[in-house]
């Protein structure tokens, strides 16, 4: 382009485009922001805005795109929630008095990371900013400058070069701000986090040590990064410091906010990588992607906003410390087994505002006299809250009591001054109580008394002139006026001098109404300068209390997240967990959280699951299609993951041991989400869990090897449950759900496998779902039955049974002996003796989940002579009798 050739006004354009050449430059112009070029293509696709065009002194005319500035936030908003990063750039002097063209400067930035504006966040969610730094170690920053909550983690690339990727995919950030060298540096991470976060190249020189380093002492305040708890790694430091200064330089304002920073251990947590936060849909679901039908959705019942964050940060965070956990099982416990106590902290929690965000309004100074009265009738509740809680005597609870921190100090400054009601604008006065300030007084009684005068003139000149209707009116043109009827005009005296003439009225002045006037007008003036000026010097004394509402609201957050979690327990009846160190997974009556919320009650049928690492490590579960497989799978590791969060489980009774990580995969064509799971994506998954999980790991596999031929399938299935389950292997608690009845073969041959499937009941031609798992494996798949219960038509139906025939006949047979000829294992035990074990570990195993009646009358029953088939007859026919089936007909 050439430049000389661009009209005056461009050339400024440009010269402030360049140095905000990442951001859509929001460019001020009379009453709208112009966008040109390419910045007004992206924003009238993005906006659905027309793309018109202007003269800029070059031949082809100027793409330009506006909206008009009373909008520009909207605007602004929508394309920032789409990713985007704005620079707002406005006139700095009066175009009136300017000579030639007008100075403009950018003013604001904003970022998707940055966002301070309540209507473009979710109020139960963070807002967080990430900064990134690699030298010999990984190390991220990252922050939610809405709560001032800070934090960062070190990673070895030695040791664990994946979980850099798993942990910001966790934190989820909105933004995430890199130095240029990344893309040099680490291309595959370059390219991965640019196709899924805004991404902000930021000078190299803010992670450079220095200006890191005295970033973070100003801003925190300290003399040496120690005192913070930071380990003077260069790599932090580096992050740290750079995510400081690009907030500070977004936001234009000193932080006083940010207090501490938390330097955790990702190894503190439970592992939980993005397939399976996914696929056990947590937080939200696969599809809609809505908190709705997640077990967040189930589990928040939280009553406030800060709680609303904390909860989903506990269930992203699962702990591994045993210890930890107790505590806050505990005070569940606590919470739950009082519900006046229940009822009680609700009513307090739910008029407590968001203490968080109210403190970050008050550093970011846009904090509102509405705003303080919340405060203060927030912090009216809590010395009832504390009594509360100190009645309770046990040490989680205790703690957070004491961290509530009463804040009379506060309380009693708000409401000494602030009027019980106040206007939310800063500068129309009415804010303050006339008693705090002696001026305010006086200025209030004039305007008082200015009414009076105004009145009694009112009443005088209505006896003067005759006119009963006269009144006084007032408007922003002539100020003060007498107003008459047109048909009355003629009797007004000399002394009224005319201003207006309406359809109906006229208006006048008066001398005498000027100088009242001028007097009233004046005070309101100086009475709204002195309140303004009273509102900016009570946020200034609030600011330094900034630390202490921050403290307080967290421990609010973690009381709310207990109570949330006693009540849910209640309501659905969990019940609480045992929870242990060793490798144990003993679940009786379990149930499906959220699977089972959009059940009529009891419709859903519990199941039992005895996981440990020797006989029982490994489960096959066979089933046709349609059986609850998948959800039995997801039912295990949710409940786990709730014990460890702390939360009662959908349960009767259940022992879970601390697992450090949990492994969910679905194959390819099983994955909800189509498109994006190639077979190719499922064997990278999959190669990760089996170079990664541990002997404490607990790991699902729902109908691995689909997304291939039968055979490459089978075979890559079958060769992975050798791996998981080899004596000498891993030994990771596993479930593998797989409709190839075909693996069933496994069992005996390799320690630890167990099969298992969720019953169905032939009658006839058709099959009935049980929804219960039982030890022993399909025989078959009853594909053709479930799709004759799905609506094919007969002829299809009976032809598929026709060819199936013929098929089974012939290739699947000799297939199924060339793979048992290829195993080299020999079987643990006879074949007869696992006939008559499956038999009575079937019984047994339903025993704990029927009623006494059901077991009594179960072991009447001679089923050891009966054959499988029979034995699960009886079974069905006692399920019937105990109502219990579902989804039968
Ligand atoms: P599969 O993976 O075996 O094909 P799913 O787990 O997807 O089967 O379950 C299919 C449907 O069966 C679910 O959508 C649910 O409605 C129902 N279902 C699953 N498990 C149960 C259960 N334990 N009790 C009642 N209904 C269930
Ligand atoms: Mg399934």
């Amino acid at each position: 382009m050439n430049y000389e050739k661009l009209t005056p006004m461009m050339k400024q354009y440009f010269e402030i485009k360049n140095q905000y050449k990442d951001y859509i430059l929001f460019y001020r112009l009379g009453d709208f922001y112009e966008m040109f070029f390419e910045d007004a293509v992206t924003v009238a696709r993005e906006l659905e805005l027309t793309l018109t065009g202007r003269n800029c002194g070059l031949e082809e005319r100027a793409p330009l795109c506006g909206v008009p500035h009373h909008a520009g936030d909207l605007y602004l908003g929508r394309l920032v929630e789409k990713g985007y990063k704005v620079a707002i750039c406005e006139q700095v002097e009066d175009p009136a008095t300017a000579k030639g063209i007008v100075k403009r400067e950018v003013v604001r930035i904003v970022t998707p990371g940055t966002v301070i504006d309540p209507s473009l966040l979710d109020e139960k969610k963070n807002n967080y900013i990430l900064a990134f730094f690699k030298n010999k170690y990984h190390a991220i920053a990252f922050a939610d400058i809405t709560t001032g909550e800070f934090k960062s983690t070190l990673f070895d690339p030695q040791v664990d070069s994946y979980r850099l990727l798993e942990e910001i995919q966790k934190i989820d950030p909105s933004e995430i701000i890199v130095d240029k060298n990344l893309e040099k540096q680490l291309p595959w991470l370059y390219k991965s986090l640019s196709s899924q976060y805004t991404l902000s190249v930021y000078h190299e020189a803010s992670f450079k040590s220095d200006s890191a380093l005295s970033v973070i002492k100003r801003i925190f305040g300290v003399f040496s990064v120690e005192s913070l708890g930071l380990v003077p790694q260069e790599e932090q430091t580096a992050a740290v410091g750079a995510l400081l200064a690009y907030i500070e330089e977004t936001q234009k304002v000193p932080l006083k906010h940010f207090d501490r920073i938390e330097h955790y251990n990702q190894n503190s947590y439970m592992m939980i990588d993005r397939f399976t936060r996914r696929n056990l849909e947590l937080v939200e679901t696969m599809r809609e992607k809505g908190k709705k039908g997640s077990l967040l959705g189930v589990l928040d019942k939280t009553c406030t906003a800060m709680g609303g964050r904390k909860i989903r940060q506990w269930i992203e965070q699962p702990l591994i410390d045993p210890e930890k956990i107790q505590q806050r099982l505990d005070a569940v416990e606590c919470f739950h087994a009082d519900m006046f106590l229940r009822e009680e902290l609700k009513v307090i929690l739910r008029q407590i505002y968001d203490l968080e965000r109210l403190a970050s309004k008050l550093v970011y100074g846009n904090i509102n006299p509405r705003d303080l009265v919340s405060l203060k009738n927030s912090i009216a509740l809590l010395p009832d809250l504390k009594v509360l809680l100190s009645r309770q005597d046990l040490a989680l609870v205790d703690q957070l009591a004491d961290q509530l921190d009463l804040l009379t100090d506060v309380f009693d400054l708000i409401d000494q001054s602030l009027v019980e009601e106040p206007p939310i604008a800063v500068k129309e006065g009415g804010i303050f109580k006339e008693d705090c300030h002696e001026d305010l007084k006086v200025y209030r009684e004039v305007l008082t008394n200015g009414k009076n005068w105004l009145l009694a003139v009112e009443e005088r000149e209505r006896e003067r002139t005759g006119i009963k209707t006269l009144k006084i009116g007032f408007n922003k043109v002539f100020g003060y006026f007498i107003e008459v009827t047109r048909a009355n005009s003629k009797n007004v005296p000399e002394d009224y001098i005319r201003k207006q003439t309406l359809a109906n009225n006229e208006r006048y002045i008066t001398p005498e109404l000027k100088s009242l006037e001028e007097k009233v007008l004046g005070a309101e003036e100086k009475m709204m300068a002195l309140e303004y000026q009273l509102f900016q010097e009570l946020k200034e004394t609030l600011l330094k209390q900034v630390q202490r509402l921050k403290s307080t609201a967290e421990a609010i957050a973690s009381i709310d997240v207990l109570y949330a979690f006693a009540e849910v327990a209640f309501q659905h009846g969990y019940c609480k967990p045992v929870v242990k160190d060793e490798c144990l997974l003993d679940i009786k009556e379990g149930r499906h959280p959220v699977v089972e919320r959009i059940m009529d009650p009891g419709q859903f049928v519990p199941n039992d699951t005895y996981l440990d690492q020797d006989e029982r490590q490994f489960y096959i579960i066979t089933g046709p299609n349609m059986a609850g497989k998948s959800t039995y799978l997801r039912q295990v590791a949710l409940i786990t993951l709730m014990a460890q969060i702390g939360s009662f489980v959908p349960a009767e009774a259940a022992t879970v041991s601390m697992v450090d990580r949990i492994f969910t995969r679905v194959g390819a064509s099983d994955d909800l989400s189509q498109g994006q799971s190639t077979f190719m994506v499922e064997m990278n998954e999959l190669a990760n869990i089996l170079n990664n999980a541990t002997s404490k790991s607990l790991i699902i596999l729902d109908e691995i090897g689909r997304g291939t031929s039968t055979y490459d399938g089978l075979s890559i299935a079958w060769s992975v449950v050798e791996y998981l389950s080899k004596r000498d292997g891993i030994g990771a608690k596993t479930l593998f759900a797989t409709h190839y009845h075909e693996l069933t073969e496994l069992e005996g041959r390799f320690h630890g496998v167990k099969n298992y499937c969720i019953a169905v009941k032939e009658v006839g031609d058709d099959i009935i779902f049980l929804r219960k798992i039982i030890r022993g494996g399909a025989s078959q798949s009853y594909g053709i039955q479930v799709a004759k219960i799905a609506g094919l038509p007969n002829e299809v139906i009976d032809r598929a049974k026709d060819i199936l025939k013929k098929l089974e006949a012939n290739d699947i047979n000799n297939n199924m002996n060339a793979l048992k000829e290829g195993l080299t294992t020999e079987p643990e035990q006879p074949l007869a003796d696992k006939e008559a074990d499956l038999l009575r570990e079937q019984l047994s195993f339903f025993g704990s989940s029927a009623s006494e009646q059901l077991v009594k009358e179960l072991s009447q029953l001679n089923v050891m002579d009966m054959t499988p088939m029979a034995a699960m007859n009886c079974l069905y026919e006692l399920m019937t009798k105990a109502k219990s089936v579902s989804g039968g007909k």
